[in-house]
């Protein structure tokens, strides 16, 4: 290189100048530093924690083009969007572009002009593609959501198995891989297939204290999920995901038929109505998307204040993945649940049903049962989910259903003898419908042609009411004592470990069904947790929070750019704050970078100053 280079910037240089940011986060500073000096490394972060700029600064500390990795399209031309704010030279390269576009974007690789390109594996595999790189320096390489290489998790990408050759072909290029999903084989099959062994891992707790957790019983979904959505997150953004596409599509209706601005997705829409209800989702504010699993691998949007499961997801995995798509610019955030019995034995039913083999389906038990414990739990949301993905151990949160309003619990020893024997005595057959109606001693049609009247638990359990009777089987089946028959029609059956508390050996605590804690008790919680800018309380506040907003929201349309790549809540919450009055003010909001304080300051001073009383 010769002495008229210029000199490539400090990885604090770019933080500050470029991002706006005024420290690293967690591991950032030494995972940057590593790969800056050309090692590798495998980075496990939970979403939200900032696992871009760990390939984005060492990127353009490097020289040369640095090739990003990413498996999904609408995730890289996010990314792109942004960085071109920052004032970045990034593109990406895809079969979609124009050719006049490809070859500006190649020459400039070889130029040594760009700083990043984000590639989908399969274009980066293509000989032509290899070629061009052998032509152009490379300052490293990063593949993005790398558990796609292994088929132990979810989201396996058979093209993300020959990106091992780049070990091959480029072995003095320095590799970072990056995951967001903990579980020891996926790490073991990234750090295996990519041929990562020799990589320094970076792993991070996986913790995400800004979401509150909450699960609750489904007693009447719409009304519940109505209530809770103009109660507490009015105008703002979220994802509620449901089992079917129909459930979908009628919840859907049903919210915009109650004025709220909600979009289906699932994948039995047309590929244009998908993508256009995920652009609008990503480009307007307060949009609702009601959606099947099928949405969200790759959504980057960080300010989803809400994700929430109408029916239980397939196990802790994927609740802790779907969860965790909601608060990733690190404000608070809900992740709210309800379930029913009915959606356990339908998760039961649809395990039976598989055709894997029998290994396979006892692994997916345990994984149930691991999801239903956790639904059951008296103890704190996230202190369960930490534990099953054998993170750190940590205090009672604070920040969860069970903490907020701590449970309360009750001996139920002979409540679950009663409805153990009543189970057995009826032929282990039923579900919790009749064999509760028999506690109850209701007289049914099915239960005096039957003759369940005859039996000697017959009205038996009249001290609870149905609704107290049926979150006492549920957590039965949470606790073993009862297992829900896998054909189907949501029998029960006696568990295993049932005989020591039908003889009277072994004790059994319930949960009481908790009361509901006040706003005020939660909104006091936040401030001591996220400190004064995680909620406005002051209506001067929140006027100014959405003035700021709607102009940001102008701004993007203009340019066609979701909003948050413009400033994202945090930093506008930030400006409301601190209501800065000049430029010299401006830049030092968390947030506010060089190039986005030359293009925008000036617009959201005139915001603030129209808002000053
Ligand atoms: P991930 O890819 O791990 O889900 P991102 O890289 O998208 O997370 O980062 C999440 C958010 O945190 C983004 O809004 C990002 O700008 C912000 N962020 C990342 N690092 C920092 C930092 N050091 N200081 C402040 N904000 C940060
Ligand atoms: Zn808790």
């Amino acid at each position: 290189m010769d002495a008229l280079a210029p000199q490539l910037p400090s990885h604090k240089d770019i933080l500050s100048r470029i991002f706006g940011y005024d420290s690293f986060r967690g591991d950032q500073e030494v995972i940057i530093r590593h790969v800056i000096d050309g090692g590798d490394a495998l980075v496990l972060m939970p979403t939200g924690g900032g696992k871009s700029l760990c390939y984005q600064i060492p990127a353009m500390c490097r020289p040369g083009v640095a090739v990003i990795v990413s498996p999904l399209i609408a995730l890289m031309q996010d990314q792109v969007t942004a960085l071109k704010q920052l004032g970045v030279k990034a593109a990406s390269l895809n079969s979609s572009l124009p050719y006049s576009e490809i070859l500006a974007t190649e020459r400039a690789m070889r130029s040594g002009e760009l700083e990043m390109i984000y590639v989908a594996p399969e274009k980066l595999l293509t000989e032509n593609f290899l070629n061009l790189l052998d032509q152009c320096d490379l300052a490293l390489f990063a593949i993005d959501e790398a558990h796609c290489v292994s088929q132990w998790g979810h989201d396996f990408r058979p093209e993300y198995l020959k990106l091992s050759l780049l070990k091959e072909r480029f072995p003095w290029v320095p590799r970072i891989a990056l995951t967001a999903t903990a579980d020891g084989p996926t790490r073991q099959d990234i750090k295996e297939r990519l041929h990562l062994s020799d990589a320094r891992a970076f792993v991070a707790g996986f913790d995400r204290p800004n979401i509150r957790y909450r699960i609750g019983l489904k007693a009447a979904p719409k009304k519940q999920l109505t209530d809770l959505l103009e109660r507490e997150h009015s105008g703002q953004s979220g994802i509620i995901y449901c089992m079917s596409r129909n459930k979908v599509d009628e919840i859907a209706q049903s919210l915009c038929e109650k004025g709220f601005n909600a979009l289906p997705y699932h994948a039995g829409l047309g590929k244009d109505i998908r993508f256009n209800n995920q652009d609008r989702f990503l480009k307007d504010d307060a949009v609702i998307m009601v959606a099947t699993v099928a949405f969200g691998m790759g959504i980057d949007k960080p300010d989803v204040r809400f994700v929430i499961h109408l029916d239980l997801p397939k196990s802790l995995e994927a609740y802790y993945q779907e969860t965790g798509r909601a608060g990733r610019d690190g404000l608070p955030a809900e992740a709210w649940m309800i379930y029913s019995m009915n959606d356990v034995a339908r998760l039961y039913h649809m395990a039976s049903q598989s055709d894997a083999p029998e290994a396979q389906k006892r692994i997916e038990n345990r994984k149930l049962e691991a999801l239903l414990g956790f639904c059951e739990t008296t103890r704190c949301r996230r202190q369960v989910l930490l534990e099953y993905f054998d993170d750190n151990p940590i205090e009672p949160c604070g920040n969860c259903d069970t903490c907020l309003n701590p449970v309360e619990s009750f001996d139920g020893t002979e409540a679950a003898q009663k409805a153990l024997s009543t189970v057995y005595r009826t032929g282990q057959i039923f579900g919790s419908a009749h064999v509760i109606d028999i506690l109850l001693g209701a007289k049914t049609e099915r239960i005096e042609k039957l003759r369940h009247d005859q039996l000697s638990t017959f009205g038996i359990g009249t001290e609870y009411p149905k609704q107290e009777w049926r979150s006492i089987f549920r957590q039965l089946v949470a606790l073993g004592l009862l297992k829900v028959d896998m054909e189907g029609h949501g029998s029960f059956q006696l568990g295993a470990e049932c005989r020591p508390v039908l003889r009277g050996e072994k004790p059994v605590l319930l949960r009481r069904d908790p009361q509901k804690k006040t706003r005020a008790a939660l909104r006091e919680h936040y401030k001591k947790s996220f400190g004064p800018a995680a909620t406005i309380d002051d209506p001067k506040d929140e006027a100014l929070f959405q003035a700021l907003r709607a102009r940001r929201l102008e701004l993007a349309k203009d340019q066609g750019v979701p909003p948050y790549v413009i400033f994202n809540d945090k930093t506008l919450l930030e400006m409301v704050m601190a209501r800065p009055i000049d430029l010299s003010d401006m830049a030092d909001i968390p947030g506010v970078g060089k190039r986005k304080l030359e293009r925008y300051a000036g617009i959201f001073l005139e915001v603030i100053n129209e808002n000053r009383s």
